[in-house]
């Protein structure tokens, strides 16, 4: 298809004549037309390579056309490509199985979802009709989603222009070492000091009439922030102290991201819910769920749960999903993303982050990683505007699509990424840097 400019042209006039696009002014956008994508790769028409470090929204964990995936698709359409969900289905229950296996102590059963919005829409439900409270905590700097309670629970400016459509919704900080809230000087004073404040939040607002905590277990687009030690087994105790649920939205960090099945699994916590998507599947079918423990379960066995999705547990999803914990298994997944963080991507940050004066720090785990960018490393002001779109595109003119969030130069590859390739992609950000480098003023 490269070079074919009669292809090119009807994908960018169907687009710009008929598709409405997320998060944009339509008159003032002008998406990429993609005519292939293979691995950590995606090209354009005309030829025009792109090594993916945003894994596209963070969901493509096994990379574009695993065969193994595609092969999962193919046989359950041919099987059964579709079943309602108040009917049995085997793929179904073996995807819920799988997914429990792997889940914390007391996980007791699977909901599933389209998408990671609607989980964390059905986490709330039921973390409301097991406790009978209204209120939900969430932090801010976090995205939750764009429906109704998901977009109220996101504490960044993509919440502002739709008001307030969850008026149970309560936002407080979370640990950020680098822009502190607290005053602290360490990690662990962080993490304390956040606890008190989280700890005055349920109190002022009341501990109940407050139904549960949701929380990116490592935020992903506002940041990449590795929760401190002790702060998760802390608000552990929190919602122990006060009847709250724990959510952890993993829909972002599960499924391998962080070098474990799900990211609480480094912090020694035991959530209530845990919402996922994206990585459950590399994307490759929709699909996203909440997991749900024991006793929540246990509210819905003689009551009927008040809620439901025409396609809740997708054959062709769920297939894609199994095929995922083999894939996971079969190729080692959990090990490289462990073994590439810390040999090749963590010592190479390092590097980056003293030479250049521009990224005032790194952070990260597994396959999850920020760059903050700053002009001056005194005052921590964030570098923006036209210095930051700057970088961003002589990212994408060396052939690296990174994941560009706020002040940050994120990197989240495909898992499957072979080291050659995360070695060159770490390159062409190190060079990129020097552009950032030009903005500095301190
Ligand atoms: N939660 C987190 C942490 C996310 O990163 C996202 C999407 O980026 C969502 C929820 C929403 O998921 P979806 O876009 O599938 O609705």
């Amino acid at each position: 298809a490269f070079g074919d400019t009669d292809a090119q042209r009807a994908v960018r006039e169907n687009d710009r004549n008929f598709v409405f696009h997320s998060w944009s002014a339509q008159g003032q956008i002008n998406p990429l037309p993609v005519a292939k994508g293979e691995g950590v790769r995606f090209w354009d028409y005309d030829g025009t390579e792109y090594l993916d470090f945003s894994s596209q929204l963070v969901n493509l964990n096994l990379g574009h056309q695993h065969p193994g995936l595609v092969r999962a698709i193919q046989e359950q359409a041919g099987r059964m490509a579709t079943i309602q969900p108040a009917m049995a289905n085997d793929v179904r229950g073996e995807l819920a199985k799988r997914i429990v296996e792997k889940s914390f102590d007391g996980a007791r059963s699977v909901f599933f979802t389209n998408g990671g919005a609607e989980a964390n829409e059905y986490a709330v439900r039921m973390a409301r009709h097991h406790t009978g409270r209204q209120k939900v905590l969430a932090r801010f700097r976090s995205y939750h989603g764009s429906t109704a309670t998901a977009i109220t629970l996101t504490g960044e400016a993509r919440r502002w222009p739709n008001g307030t459509p969850d008026a149970g919704v309560v936002h407080f900080f979370g640990p950020y070492q680098y822009r502190s809230e607290f005053y602290s000087e360490s990690p662990e004073q962080e993490a304390e000091r956040a606890l008190t404040h989280l700890e005055h939040t349920i109190q002022l607002e009341g501990p109940n009439t407050i139904a549960a905590i949701i929380l990116e277990t490592v935020t992903g687009t506002n940041g990449i922030f590795v929760p401190p030690p002790g702060y998760l087994t802390g608000v552990r105790e929190l919602c122990d102290r006060y009847g709250i649920v724990l959510i952890c939205d993993e829909v972002m960090a599960g499924f391998g991201r962080t070098g474990e099945w799900f990211a609480y699994q480094a912090f020694d916590v035991k959530p209530d819910l845990v919402t996922f998507a994206k990585g459950v599947n590399s994307g490759y079918v929709p699909l996203g769920g909440v997991v749900i423990s024991d006793e929540i379960h246990d509210t819905f066995v003689d009551k009927a749960f008040p809620g439901g999705l025409t396609y809740s547990g997708h054959p062709l999803a769920c297939a894609a999903g199994v095929a995922t914990f083999d894939i996971f298994e079969e190729e080692g997944i959990i090990e490289r993303v462990r073994d590439l963080a810390s040999r090749v991507i963590e010592p190479r940050l390092r590097e980056i982050t003293a030479k250049h004066k521009s990224v005032g720090e790194y952070r990260g785990t597994g396959m999850f990683w920020a760059l903050e960018l700053v002009v001056d490393r005194d005052s921590r002001e964030p570098l923006a505007g036209d210095a930051y779109n700057a970088v961003i595109a002589a990212c994408k003119n060396a052939g690296l699509w990174p994941f560009a969030a706020g002040n940050r130069l994120q990197i989240a590859p495909p898992l499957v990424i072979s080291e050659d390739d995360l070695v060159k992609g770490l390159e062409i950000i190190d060079a990129a840097l020097d552009v950032a480098d030009s903005y500095y003023t301190g």
